[in-house]
């Protein structure tokens, strides 16, 4: 588990305060390894590579998590409306928000910072953080 001191500025502004990365600027983005996400704190798996798809939104997107006890779900009424906030289910770090507006087969984009992520290559072993 990373402490707040590990982390930089900007991951501290997203992991621990909800920010958010500007879109198209993470490293993870255009990823398009074979291999496993994890949280950027804790390095739990959070999504596999297998269920990343091009949103067009500017940040990565996934159809569904590794497990349901992977994401915990909070309600969000910031910017006056109502969204769905996802936070790493092991740590509570920040990773971003879950829109109904996805692929089949479960119609959800889960939208998340590349800051957050963590990403294991399996073919090459590298690692790449977002
Ligand atoms: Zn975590």
């Amino acid at each position: 588990m990373k402490t707040k001191e590990q982390l930089t500025p900007e991951q501290q502004r997203i992991c621990l305060e909800q920010g958010t990365e500007l879109p198209f600027s993470g490293k993870l983005l255009q990823q398009q390894g074979l291999g496993l996400y994890r949280c950027l704190l804790c390095n739990s798996r959070l999504f596999v590579s297998d269920t990343k798809f091009d949103a067009g939104c500017g940040w990565p997107s996934f159809y569904q998590p590794v497990s349901e006890q992977a994401i915990r779900y909070l309600d969000d009424y910031s910017l006056s409306r109502h969204r769905t906030e996802i936070r790493c289910g092991h740590c509570d770090s920040h990773l971003g928000h879950v829109f109904d507006d996805g692929p089949p087969p479960t119609g959800l984009r889960f939208c998340v910072n590349s800051v957050s992520l963590i990403f294991e290559n399996q073919e090459s072993g590298e690692i790449i953080e977002g």
